[in-house]
């Protein structure tokens, strides 16, 4: 999956590439074109923020991407695979192994503590029981919430839950996270919070990080921007403030095999 170019240099293939993809929902005898033939792609390491008003597609490419919704028209691959093509199985698997997810509202579970949030996809990633509670336990602690661990998500602020919904992204090590109106809640503080965490994640750990928005205070953390309207990419991408990190060992070690 490699191109070597004249330089000699190995050029990693993209870890996302999206051809043509489109999402249409039948509303009676209206069609709403939400993903209206996208066609983008990303390194690993990047920080990719996608900005676009209310109703633009935002939640819509990134459900897509994450394999939580079907496409009804083009290519999305990642990791030099077709998820379209996958079957339900396959496509969970994707879910659990490759991404985490990030929304707006955190999605906890109501009756569990902060540690019992982190764990719960771990059971269905087949992690040992011994395993996960030290490693829920680590998660936490990275997130600043080592003294709230047995906290159930009323007994904490909107900015706490959304880093216990952080660790629980990161629970099954995941090289992509995807976060929608992570920020949308909160108020500034605990939203800077949030995205200096999500930008140590990108930096440090080299994870690559999709996050959409309408809000244009995000694009200071991402390493590029794009623009979406009606469905639709528009005009050319920014450079982003920071520059792409360089992707984890173990990725360059796939992409180039
Ligand atoms: P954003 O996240 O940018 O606000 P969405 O991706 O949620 O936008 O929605 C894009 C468009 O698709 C909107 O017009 C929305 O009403 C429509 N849409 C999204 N999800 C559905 C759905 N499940 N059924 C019908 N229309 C939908
Ligand atoms: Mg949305």
């Amino acid at each position: 999956m490699a191109d070597v170019t004249s330089e000699g240099a190995v050029q990693a293939a993209p870890l996302i590439r999206i051809e043509e993809l489109h999402r249409d929902f039948v509303m009676g005898d209206q069609v709403v074109h939400a993903v209206n033939g996208i066609t983008t792609e990303a390194a690993a390491g990047e920080f990719l923020a996608v900005m676009g008003p209310s109703g633009s597609g935002k939640s819509t490419l990134l459900y897509l991407i994450g394999g939580l919704d079907r496409p009804t028209g083009g290519e999305i691959w990642v990791n030099g695979r077709e998820i379209v093509r996958l079957d339900e199985n396959e496509l969970a698997a994707y879910r659990r192994r490759e991404i985490g997810f990030i929304f707006q509202s955190y999605f906890l579970v109501p009756t569990m503590t902060a540690l019992q949030n982190v764990q719960f996809p771990m059971i269905f990633a087949q992690v040992p029981a011994a395993e996960r509670e030290p490693r829920a336990q680590q998660l936490l602690t990275q997130v600043g919430l080592e003294d709230r661990m047995n906290h159930r998500p009323t007994e904490l602020s909107g900015g706490q839950q959304q880093r216990v919904a952080i660790a629980r992204a990161l629970a099954n090590d995941p090289k992509i996270i995807l976060a929608d109106e992570p920020t949308g809640n909160l108020d500034t503080e605990s939203g800077a919070v949030i995205m200096d965490l999500l930008a140590q994640l990108n930096r440090e750990e080299g994870r690559t990080i999709v996050i959409v928005s309408h809000d244009p205070s995000i694009t200071v953390y991402a390493t590029r921007t794009l623009h979406l309207l009606d469905g639709r990419l528009r005009g050319g991408t920014e450079a982003g403030s920071r520059a792409a990190v360089a992707p984890r060992q173990d990725e360059l070690r796939e992409s180039t095999r």
